[in-house]
């Protein structure tokens, strides 16, 4: 069970605040989109999800356990960056097994999991590639895998299409959309595009300034924004 708690979680940088006593309840198998400005805090909200920033006050839950204090590489989450962050020095195919090696799978296991990742994302022909020798939307498809492998229980993507062009963009989207269903996993995911968001999206998290604004479906958040940075952000007309 990956359902995941947010109880007035805070993080602080010194005197500034950047995330304010955020509550948030996310269901198992839930893709739960948040956007929000540049600098709204999105990203420090989710690398404090994954473990990879320090909490600063509150209580964060992962399938009903308080997980404050548990190490990134115990929690059973997945990231993907915006930079996809490759090895540049690897293969895709030892790309998508390190994390695998690293927890000491046997070789029939990382050849089975990263063949039938590869598949699912149509880079097969790619394994013996360098990550130089990629397109961004492939270098993309690469970092999905990686994270896939592990079968983790949550995926925490970061802005995972910001990278490319328009027109990849949307064929990333459904993509991602249609990985979602098949892998049956928590989706968290941040953006700052609105057309990702409203065609995404289970329920949209609006942030700004650190605050959360509203939480709702895309339908529900188009028809009845709480304020007008809302229904400026998501687009409907006021
Ligand atoms: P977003 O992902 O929504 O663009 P971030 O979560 O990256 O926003 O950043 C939120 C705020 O926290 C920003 O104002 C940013 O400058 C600040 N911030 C992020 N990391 C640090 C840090 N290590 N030290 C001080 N301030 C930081
Ligand atoms: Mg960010």
């Amino acid at each position: 069970m990956a359902s995941i708690s947010l109880k007035k979680l805070n993080k602080t940088y010194g005197a500034l605040t950047v995330v304010h006593d955020i509550d948030l309840e996310i269901a198992d198998k839930e893709f739960i989109i948040l956007v929000g400005p540049s600098g709204c805090g999105k990203s420090t909200t989710l690398r404090m999800i994954a473990g990879l920033e320090e909490i600063s006050g509150g209580e964060l839950l992962i399938g009903g356990d308080v997980v404050n204090d548990v190490p990134s590489k115990d929690r059973d989450i997945a990231m993907v960056f915006q930079n996809y962050a490759l090895y540049p020095h690897m293969t895709v195919y030892k790309n998508m097994a390190f994390g695998l090696q690293l927890r000491k799978a046997s070789r029939e296991v990382i050849d089975q999991k990263v063949q039938e990742a590869a598949k699912i994302l149509d880079i097969t022909h790619l394994l013996n590639r360098k990550p130089k020798a990629l397109s961004g939307g492939q270098r993309q498809r690469v970092a999905l895998g990686r994270a896939m492998v592990r079968n983790p229980e949550v995926f925490l993507l970061d802005e995972p299409l910001s990278n490319l062009d328009a027109k990849l963009r949307g064929t990333m989207r459904a993509e991602i959309t249609k990985l979602h269903k098949r892998l049956n996993s928590t989706f968290i995911y941040v953006t700052h595009d609105q057309i990702e968001a409203m065609t995404m999206a289970d329920r949209i998290v609006v942030m700004a300034d650190g605050h959360i604004q509203q939480v709702d479906t895309p339908q529900n958040l188009y028809d009845r924004p709480i304020n007008m940075f809302v229904a400026g952000f998501i687009g409907a007309p006021q």
